[in-house]
């Protein structure tokens, strides 16, 4: 029995670059389907990034709101509580938006680095996706996504880097990068 409509579960991960642009992409789709989309973005904060007012475009369609404050600085003692306060802040507004019936995608940008730092637990990320609302998208972006997640996703996409512009020292560019 193949199922014709149902929330997935989406992650792009990988070293190459496109993971937070793929994401954006399919919120375009979404809400040019009439959806209604939400994007958090973890860590985030610091930047301006031209998909904050694109976003405008879409009329209260497509939501776009960063949770964090740009550098974070990690490791141990490193880790200032301030960022891990503002992960765990991002989280709750995620899973409740998740749980409220009010989107039909959210979208959680960086959050896989916000794992891989230690400053937000896998587990409870896991429990509250397996059990949200049916017809709920999620995806979640970043390197090195957590196993656990990787292994309950429906979608999984690694970017690979064949080259990087930055590598020949050029900076990032508006439109391509922010
Ligand atoms: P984008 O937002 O462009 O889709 P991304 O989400 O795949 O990129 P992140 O890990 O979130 O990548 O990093 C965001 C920033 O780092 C972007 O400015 C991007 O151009 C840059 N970046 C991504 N991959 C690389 C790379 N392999 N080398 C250098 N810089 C990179
Ligand atoms: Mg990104």
């Amino acid at each position: 029995m193949v199922e014709s409509r149902r929330g997935l579960l989406l992650i792009n991960t990988g070293s190459g670059k496109g993971k937070t642009t793929a994401a954006l992409g399919t919120a375009m789709r979404a809400a040019g389907n009439g959806m209604k989309v939400l994007v958090l973005q973890f860590l985030k904060g610091s930047w301006h990034y031209g998909e904050l007012d694109a976003a405008e475009f879409f009329g209260g369609n497509l939501v776009i709101r960063q949770m964090g404050r740009g550098f974070v600085k990690v490791g141990g003692a490193e880790t200032d509580p301030e960022d891990v306060r503002m992960v765990e802040h991002a989280w709750e507004e995620a899973h409740a938006a998740i749980d409220s019936g009010e989107w039909d995608m959210v979208i959680l940008d960086e959050i896989n680095y916000a794992i891989g730092y230690k400053m937000l637990d896998p587990v409870k990320v896991a429990d509250a996706l397996r059990n949200r609302p049916e017809m709920v998208h999620v995806i979640l972006t970043g390197r090195n996504a957590h196993p656990l997640l990787v292994e309950m996703a429906d979608t999984v996409t690694e970017m690979k880097e064949v080259k990087h512009a930055y590598q020949k020292g050029i900076l990032a560019q508006k439109g391509i990068e922010f």
